[in-house]
């Protein structure tokens, strides 16, 4: 078997020792006779699986013990309407970071809820970079403060995030969850499709400061409360289960690698390998990033033109490489180097970018 080296945007490269470890347990879960696809979501088999898929985020991101971590559905996009429909209550007014596509989509997504108002926005800049934090000015009573720490598209990410003091800070971390270490405790909720750096899509993680419950609106229907979810330990209703349990392989890779200390290291090593050549490409290629805003996760980068750009992604797609193309809303070149992709596709990727540079340069 030849894998692909997949710089996927989403969904995206998955541990090849948790693919395995699932088809060998695909058929007979453990000896159950059945799938674990088969079971019932309240068994005591599933169960483990799901409390062990929690237990070990809560590990690996050194989660405080005032915080739930919940498995909920619709992807992060119903993140943009559930965290405003709980948290955003009438007569108060929510801030969001507006650093590309995704906190656009936040944002537009909360102003049908209530009210709304920009703390910064780089788009003058066609979001090339991460606003400084020190400039970043919202009033003490705002409702909170939203953020999503990488940009997925534009391949930017927030270095050091802002400290909101009592103001609620909320992330979307859905393409740089667990790429490195992050102090949960200052933000009072985080959430993340899992199809970047987690799992399978199917699933959105959410980790929340029990205490933001207090104040969440109640005119919220019951599927789309966090209460709900705390409450009954994401089991209200039939959870994705195969989906957890992916992410719970998918985390125990993660432990096996080091944790994210050692993960973070691998992936500033994988992305070296590509901005490197980049950098010293005399121009040839052209990272969109600002240089302190750029993104270990989602490298983007152009060439002369698009007729070059072309030739180069053809090229690319025959040697081999899978999804280097950029968003269809920006055009250009991005690899996304998320967790799961080996440090081995990177070095392949930036000598392949080193020899198309020799022969069309
Ligand atoms: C992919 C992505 C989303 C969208 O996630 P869905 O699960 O498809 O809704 C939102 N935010 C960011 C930062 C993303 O990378």
């Amino acid at each position: 078997m030849t894998r692909a080296y997949n710089f996927n945007a989403g969904p995206s490269a998955l541990p090849l020792p948790v693919l395995q470890k699932a088809q060998a347990e695909l058929v007979d879960f453990r000896g159950a006779g059945m799938s674990i696809m088969e079971m019932s979501h309240r068994g005591k088999e599933y169960e483990a699986v799901h409390n062990e898929a929690a237990g070990l985020l809560k590990e690996l991101m050194a989660v405080p013990a005032d915080y739930d971590v919940l498995f909920l559905q619709g992807g992060a996009s119903l993140q943009f309407a559930m965290v405003p429909m709980n948290f955003l209550p009438a007569g108060r007014k929510a801030g969001y970071i507006l650093t590309g596509s995704w906190a656009e989509k936040a944002y537009g997504e909360a102003k049908q809820f209530g009210e709304v108002f920009e703390v910064a926005s780089t788009k003058s800049d066609n979001y090339r970079r991460i606003p400084a934090v020190a400039d970043l000015r919202y009033p003490p009573d705002a409702a909170y403060i939203h953020l999503t720490s990488n940009n997925t598209i534009f391949g930017t990410e927030w270095s050091a995030f802002p400290d909101t003091g009592a103001v609620p800070l909320i992330a979307d971390m859905s393409s740089d969850i667990l790429a490195r270490p992050v102090d949960v405790s200052k933000f009072a909720l985080i959430y993340a499709g899992a199809q970047k750096n987690l799992g399978p899509a199917g699933v959105t993680v959410a980790i929340l400061r029990r205490s933001l419950l207090e104040r969440a609106n109640t005119a919220v229907p019951t599927m789309l409360r966090y209460a709900t979810h705390a409450k009954d330990n994401s089991l209200y209703n039939t959870p994705p289960t195969f989906a957890i349990y992916l992410v719970g392989l998918v985390l125990g890779w993660v432990k096996e690698q080091g944790g994210v200390a050692a993960v973070y290291k691998r992936n500033q090593a994988k992305a070296a390998l590509i901005y490197d050549v980049v950098d010293n490409s005399g121009g040839f290629y052209r990272g969109h990033a600002a240089a302190d805003s750029r993104s270990l996760m989602n490298i983007t980068f152009r060439l002369a033109s698009e007729d070059l750009e072309k030739k180069f992604l053809d090229e690319a797609k025959k040697a081999g490489f899978v999804g280097l193309g950029g968003h269809r809303s920006v055009g250009g070149c991005r690899a996304s180097a998320y967790n799961a992709v080996p440090e081995e596709a990177c070095r392949a990727l930036s000598q392949f970018m080193l020899d198309f540079q020799k022969n069309n340069g």
